[in-house]
């Protein structure tokens, strides 16, 4: 079934792309009455029942929309939108290195420096004027976690050393945790956006999140 590992757009509900999840994932979601489907043509939406009464009426239309089961036969669920705000999915945020720069909202969190534009983060980023730093280093048993690391501009990163803020006398602008929730929608490159998807999906934003979201943490 491998209609069943397609992609599912996932709005939650203010209508905002927050998700993409497999196309199992959601019909099971739309089943538990966590989600409605969206009618990307009307945007009507449409709990289960009412979602496999409409698919019947389409059966004929383009097979290769449908998910076909002895028990069950239904039109693919291109976009969902959330019904229950504690009931997201449960996922992943990913520890990388650009998340924690979204986190600190590309922010030094030493001397407080940003850059004055997305375009320049991304530079910053790049040239590593923009860094990580562990705030209780390494050497003295500071971990790589959320809690404990944190964007540093090159200079604070240099200064700092493997000197604890404490001997230093310096103060975090922010208190760094594991952000409850990815600070960007992040579709992994591999995904081919669906041409339902496009209405909900700002087009800037293909083009400029396009960077590696897997570098490593030094
Ligand atoms: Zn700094």
């Amino acid at each position: 079934m491998g209609k069943l590992n397609g992609d599912t757009l996932v709005l939650n509900r203010s209508w905002m792309a927050v998700q993409i999840c497999s196309v199992k994932r959601a019909i099971s979601l739309l089943y538990q009455g966590h989600a409605r489907v969206v009618d990307t043509e009307d945007f009507r939406t449409y709990n289960f029942e009412d979602w496999s009464e409409v698919s019947q009426q389409l059966v004929q239309v383009d097979e290769n929309d449908f998910i076909c089961s002895p028990t069950l036969s239904i039109r693919i669920p291109r976009v969902i939108v959330l019904m229950l705000y504690d009931r997201l999915p449960k996922r992943h945020v990913r520890f990388s290195r650009k998340n924690i720069f979204e986190r600190d909202k590309w922010q030094c969190q030493y001397c407080g420096i940003k850059p004055s534009n997305k375009k320049d983060a991304l530079s910053w980023m790049k040239s590593n004027v923009l860094n990580l730093d562990h705030v209780v280093p390494r050497a003295r048993g500071g971990k790589t976690t959320w809690e404990n690391v944190v964007a540093s501009c090159y200079k604070c990163n240099s200064k700092k050393g493997s000197k604890t803020l404490k001997e230093l006398g310096w103060k975090l602008k922010k208190e760094p945790n594991k952000p409850r929730w990815h600070p960007t929608l992040n579709i992994p490159l591999k995904v081919v956006p669906h041409k339902e998807w496009v209405s909900f999906l700002d087009l800037a934003y293909w083009n400029t999140e396009l960077e590696n979201d897997n570098d490593n943490i030094g």
